[in-house]
């Protein structure tokens, strides 16, 4: 970073600047004239020594990664300052050491204002005070965006996390997560809690005999059944390979056992058709009902809809059993 001269020199005048754009008053531009301009080689960094300045750009870019740790995606957190525009004014606002890295991307001249000239300027000229809150304002803006796009995309990688992508339904981190909760708010309120565990019958027969990616689209099938037969409160859980958990917040067991035949009724009369040729033979599952019981915890329930399916399946399979 050399010296190569001051502003007064420069071809280029204040109006040219988008801080000081609108300023017709001499004196403010007398007092920008005696400031010093510099000169960064491409890829030199700004070394401010600790202290807060404010750099304007008057030709060449800058490029500024004001956050270290922005993530995969680098240039979210970098931004580029052209001819005309700004850098460090924040900094020099609130006193604090300026922590953005700012980099020259080619042969770049800057302006350099040392901090208590900024503030006689603020003083002196409403234009630059103006054209400051504006600026900032537009920052404040941009920054609130970031963290929105952000958010939304921490949202959209948490909701992918918690699905299982072959059946659209949630998957067993899900239940990991929220089982626990469920049964805890339940036993806390004294509402009740059922389950229905779901295994699809004989289906290691129905892949060998009709191919795997048949098998596929079957238990995709099998599991819009389940969803679409359910109550917007409940969840529909794929937990295993053809494995389905239907949780049933504020369901009583009769009630868990008169879901489960539906679902069990439903299956048997789905029809599924991979790629629209002959429709495949009817798929059928076993049910298991449980509900909470005073003194049991997510874990006892779920071994009560296992040992229930368990009967189901010993019974002769397609059918609910509780
Ligand atoms: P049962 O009636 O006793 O439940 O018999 P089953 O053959 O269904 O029992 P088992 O649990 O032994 O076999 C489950 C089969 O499900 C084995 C596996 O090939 C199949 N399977 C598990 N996940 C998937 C999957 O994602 N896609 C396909 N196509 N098949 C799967
Ligand atoms: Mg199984
Ligand atoms: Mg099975």
């Amino acid at each position: 970073m050399e010296q190569i001269g001051t502003f007064g020199a420069s071809r280029t005048t204040i109006r040219d600047l988008q801080l000081f754009r609108d300023e017709t008053d001499p004196a403010i531009a007398a007092l920008v004239a005696g400031c010093a301009v510099v000169r960064l080689a491409s890829g030199e960094r700004i070394d401010d020594g600790g202290q807060a300045r404010l750099y304007i750009v008057l030709a060449g870019q800058l490029e500024i990664a004001s956050d270290a740790h922005a993530g995969e995606d680098a240039s979210e957190g970098t931004s580029r300052i052209l001819p005309g525009e700004s850098a460090g004014e924040q900094a020099v606002l609130d006193d604090a050491a300026n922590l953005a890295a700012m980099t020259a991307l080619e042969d770049t001249e800057l302006l350099v204002i040392e901090p208590e000239l900024v503030w006689t300027l603020i003083e002196r000229s409403n234009v630059l005070a103006r054209n400051l809150l504006r600026l900032l304002s537009f920052r404040i803006r941009a920054a609130n965006a970031l963290l929105r796009r952000r958010r939304k995309l921490g949202e959209f990688y948490r909701q992918l996390s918690l699905n299982d992508p072959l059946t659209g339904l949630y998957n067993r981190a899900w239940l990991n997560e929220m089982l626990p909760k469920l049964a805890a708010r339940a036993a806390t309120d004294g509402s009740p809690l059922s389950l229905v565990m779901i295994d699809l019958d004989h289906f290691k027969r129905f892949n060998d005999t009709h191919g795997h990616m048949a098998g596929d689209a079957a238990l995709a099938a099998a599991a819009g059944v389940i969803r679409g037969a359910l109550r917007p409160s409940d969840f529909a859980v794929r937990y295993g390979g053809e494995e389905m958990l239907a949780v049933l917040p504020d369901t009583p067991p009769e009630l868990a056992a008169m879901v489960a035949e539906r679902l069990c009724r439903r299956l048997r009369l789905a029809v599924v058709f991979p790629d629209m040729r002959l429709p495949l033979p009817h798929l059928t599952g076993s049910f298991g009902v449980a509900s909470l019981m005073a003194g049991d915890d997510e874990r006892s329930l779920m071994a009560a809809a296992d040992a229930a399916l368990y009967r189901a399946k010993e019974a002769g399979r397609d059918r609910v059993c509780a």
